[in-house]
């Protein structure tokens, strides 16, 4: 990080900036707001020396960055502030809610730590969970099931949807999505129709190839859930419907190449991945031995981003939604990943509804009172707002060393799963997981900046559906 300490005319005002020197020799320079500039040695040598101001080219690329400060500029860095931060204003949160705790497969590192011994929502906590979402202010919000395995119980979920249904469109609310999170290893055609009729969404894991899948996905009895989930994806493809899959990426992934579980994506009709490592909650952090040293991981991504660049390239555009989001970061002042911002969404973009009525602030908090905001069944929507600020609070300023690093602008590491890693919810970086992660794929990124193949794929991918 630089300060304003060099010999200036009178006239020019510095922004703070912070530098990293890439692997290319190049320099990147950018602010807290996030505009950035990749400068050679000798302009970086120039701009720590403030002896910049003669060559009017680099002095008007520094004023347009915000590196060097004008009244229109500082106009600029105002609205990219207000642009980043808009979700503070206009929340329109993701509502979380758990109708079981109980899920009929046993899968390696299931962060719910589910079990077909788990509770369930009562009828009691149901109304009081619709009740509390109809009271909240916000006018847009979003609906999610999550569980354990929600189609175990089909009757709560269409008395819960028809109860909620009906007190929001009472309260004037616009529901903006509904989904359900599902295994769909219990779908059968009677709720596939439901599903359908009801414009409801599915996502659900699909971690690679059968190979991979079985061995991270299986049911009780030790056998794979992969053929099954297929026959769904089939069902729904022959009716126009795509489901969204997320994977977990563990160390038995790592055994495999990333470019099998790209090409699995394709075969089911994918358009895009989301890569993203095993969570360190519930059963994986039990079981150490799928959590990946930071280096191993990145590999495995870089590998399938060279993957889907040349894929993209040859015609079969195919792209990591993670990367997505921190282009779009990069290259806007849209934030659009919610784990990707500060304040993250926690008790902001999302509310968790859990079985006994506790609200918390993330699905990846639940059942952990640091996360809790409040009870459906005794709280207000005031009480629970209260205990947010804790969590709105959570900028890189208060973050040591990401208050200087040159991604800041771009980066966050979660709470829950620094919470699960290290008993802190204040991350440890740079010793952090996600932290290191971050740092190599933000470095890559931008290395790869230079390379008119990967600009071009870059993009092009920035341009696509969010
Ligand atoms: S607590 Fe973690 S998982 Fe939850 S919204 Fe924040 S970053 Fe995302
Ligand atoms: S988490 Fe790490 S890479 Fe991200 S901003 Fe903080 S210090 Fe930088």
């Amino acid at each position: 990080m630089s300060f304003a300490s060099v010999d200036l005319d009178m006239e020019t005002v510095m922004n703070e900036y912070y530098s990293r020197k890439l692997a290319n020799g190049k320099y990147l320079v950018t602010t807290a707001h996030g505009s950035w500039s990749v400068l050679s040695g000798e302009q970086f040598n120039k701009l720590e020396a403030g002896e910049f101001a003669s060559d009017k080219i680099f002095l008007r690329e520094l004023e347009e960055k915000g590196i060097v400060l004008t009244e229109d500029g500082v106009k600029r860095i105002v609205d990219s502030y207000r642009m980043q931060y808009f979700h503070l204003a206009d929340s329109r949160p993701l509502c979380i809610v758990y109708l079981t705790s109980k899920c009929n497969l046993a899968c390696k590192y299931c962060h719910s730590d589910s079990r077909m011994d788990s509770p369930e929502l009562s009828d009691d906590v149901m109304d009081a969970i619709v009740d509390f979402i109809a009271g909240m202010p916000q006018k847009h919000i979003a609906l999610e099931f999550q569980g354990g395995e929600t189609l175990l119980r089909f009757d709560a979920l269409k008395k819960f949807l028809k109860l909620f249904d009906k007190k929001m469109r009472d309260c004037g609310k616009v529901v903006e999505s509904k989904v359900i999170v599902s295994n769909m290893t219990v779908m059968t055609e009677d709720i596939a129709e439901f599903v359908l009729d009801n414009d409801i969404g599915l996502c659900t894991s699909l971690d690679g190839p059968k190979e991979i899948h079985d061995r991270q996905r299986s049911f009780c009895d030790g056998s794979g859930s992969y053929d099954v989930l297929m026959r769904w994806v089939e069902f729904f493809s022959a009716r126009g419907r795509r489901l969204n899959f997320l994977p977990t990426i563990t160390s038995i992934s790592l055994e495999y190449n990333p470019e099998s579980i790209v090409d699995a994506y394709m075969r089911a009709g994918a358009k895009r991945i989301m890569f993203r490592p095993v969570y360190g909650v519930g059963r994986g952090r039990d079981d150490a031995g799928l959590l990946m040293q930071p280096r191993d991981y990145f590999e495995f991504w870089k590998k399938a981003l060279d993957y889907m660049v040349k894929l993209s390239m040859d015609g079969k555009v195919f792209y990591d939604s993670a990367v997505q989001s921190m282009l779009l970061s990069i290259f806007t002042d849209r934030r659009c990943d919610m784990c990707m911002r500060r304040p993250c969404g926690a008790g902001i973009t999302q509310f968790a509804f859990y079985l006994d009525g506790s609200v918390y602030a993330c699905d990846l908090g639940k059942k952990n009172d640091l996360f809790k905001l409040g009870n459906v069944m005794s709280s207000s929507y005031e009480d629970v707002f209260l205990n947010t600020i804790q969590f709105r609070a959570n900028t890189k300023e208060f973050q040591p060393l990401c208050d200087t690093c040159v991604y800041a602008a771009f980066c966050n590491i979660c709470m829950c799963k620094s919470y699960a890693r290290t008993g802190s919810v204040v991350p440890v970086t740079p010793l952090d997981f996600d932290c290191k992660v971050n740092k190599m794929m933000f470095d890559y990124i931008f290395e790869k900046m230079d390379d008119p193949v990967y600009r071009s794929v870059f993009e092009m991918w920035m341009r696509l559906k969010t």
